[in-house]
């Protein structure tokens, strides 16, 4: 015997149509490959993942150089120095950043030097100029400290040893992960380049930012919405614009961007309505695999192909769709760029008020965090209908309550996925 799930009227169906959650993300993800590598430049690579473990062929620092601007010397010289009964030493002349080092420091003798300079040999410490002071117009100097071997001096592969992997296949690059791979004169790196993300919505209720919408119609949000998640997610996007719920506009607009896409994302129209009809179109043009997820918001859900570009087309409802792009398409997109950590971070956090979950769906709630006594605090962050954006646009995270609760009770703890930059 069937069990009908769900509250609404609109949310009736049979409970084994629903495909879970897992399941429905196992199978769109396995649906695609990462995307060829290419030899970028490092100064275009930001953002971009790697395809390579990087590993170092030369040491960091490659020479020993000073940590301070002061004097190197030979530390054995200053060991009985004090504040009140410095050692005084001859100076012999100054090495600075750039310079390479052409004299030997002796006994008894100092050169000036300079933060970054190379330390001549014959020296094993530096001492700040803070604790010296000049002597005979600095012909010599008084150094009133003690000095031990090596210090502030930075040796040689302190950094990084030769063939230590420093950056591995899968990570995304930073500006820090760039300043490494400059540092080993590596000018160009192998890396995925940014899956380039073609974006549509279709229905005939749309009009684009900029117009007035007449009586029934509304602006298109998903678009902008989509391009920046896209965006956020290190892809292109490529806005594609408004389709109209009309078969044939459909076809067309999804089979003239397929050709220059990596991935294709629509929003709208693949629910169970009259004028929703991409599953059909998707199915003559290649492969189509609609799902009905156990999950609130987003159960309709589509994914295929056309000819070799992947499409993930998500309900059209705001929220629907950025919850979907976040759960699904942030993945695929990670999944494109070869990345091995495909979702955000996560945090445990107790919720501060109870919340109704429908039954059998896994209910993803939008909450604000606050961190209290050392612990993450999930509260919701307004109406959780799946059109209402000021709740999604407060929210620090997503909350996620499992299947088999039907109320999550206030004190209980949640994983809550993070809605920030990673
Ligand atoms: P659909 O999934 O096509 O049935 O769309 C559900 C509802 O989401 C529509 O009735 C609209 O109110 C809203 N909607 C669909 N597409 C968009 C869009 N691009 N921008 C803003 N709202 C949309
Ligand atoms: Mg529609």
């Amino acid at each position: 015997m069937s069990g009908f799930v769900g509250r609404g009227r609109a949310d009736v169906v049979l409970e084994e149509e629903l495909t879970s959650f897992d399941d429905h993300r196992a199978a769109l993800l396995a649906s695609v490959e990462p995307l060829e590598p290419l030899d970028m430049k490092v100064h275009d690579a930001l953002g971009l993942v790697l395809a390579q473990d990087v590993t170092a062929d030369e040491p960091l620092p490659g020479f020993a150089n000073s940590a301070m601007d002061g004097y190197a010397l030979q530390s054995r010289d200053v060991a009985a120095a004090t504040v009140d009964e410095p050692v005084v030493l001859e100076v012999d002349g100054e090495v600075a950043a750039g310079d390479a080092p052409d004299r030997d420091v002796s006994p008894g003798r100092v050169l000036r030097i300079m933060t970054g300079a190379p330390v001549p040999p014959g020296a094993d410490a530096v001492v700040p100029v803070e604790r010296t002071s000049e002597v005979d117009g600095g012909r010599r100097v008084a150094v009133h400290v003690p000095a031990g071997v090596g210090d502030n001096v930075r040796p040689v592969g302190a950094d990084v040893q030769p063939g230590t992997t420093v950056l591995r296949s899968g990570q995304r690059l930073g500006p820090a992960d760039i300043a490494l791979l400059a540092s080993l004169g590596r000018a160009l790196v192998t890396c995925v380049p940014a899956p380039r993300v073609v974006v549509l919505s279709t229905g005939s209720e749309l009009v684009p930012l900029g117009r007035r919408p007449g009586p029934g119609k509304l602006r298109d949000s998903n678009s902008p919405m989509v391009s920046a998640l896209v965006r956020e997610a290190g892809a292109v996007p490529y806005p594609g614009g408004i389709v109209r719920d009309d078969p044939d506009s459909l076809a067309e607009a999804l089979d003239t961007s397929t050709g220059h896409a990596d991935l294709l994302v629509t929003t709208g129209g693949v629910s169970a309505g009259a004028h929703d009809h991409l599953e059909s179109v998707l199915r003559r043009l290649g492969e189509a695999h609609p799902a009905k997820v156990a999950m609130k918001p987003g159960m309709p859900q589509l994914y295929g192909r056309i000819g070799d570009t992947p499409i993930v087309c998500l309900p059209g409802n705001p929220v629907s769709s950025y919850v979907s792009f976040e759960l699904f398409v942030r993945p695929l997109i990670r999944r494109l760029q070869g990345r091995r950590d495909l979702d955000r971070p996560r945090v445990r956090a107790v919720l501060t008020e109870a919340v109704g979950a429908p039954p059998h769906k896994r209910h993803f709630v939008r909450v604000t965090l606050e961190r209290v006594d050392g612990r993450w605090q999930a509260t919701p962050s307004g109406h959780q209908g799946s059109h209402v954006l000021s709740s999604l646009a407060r929210a620090d995270g997503l909350a996620v309550i499992p299947e088999d609760v039907d109320e999550a009770a206030a004190g209980s703890t949640v994983t809550v996925h993070l809605l920030v930059q990673s």
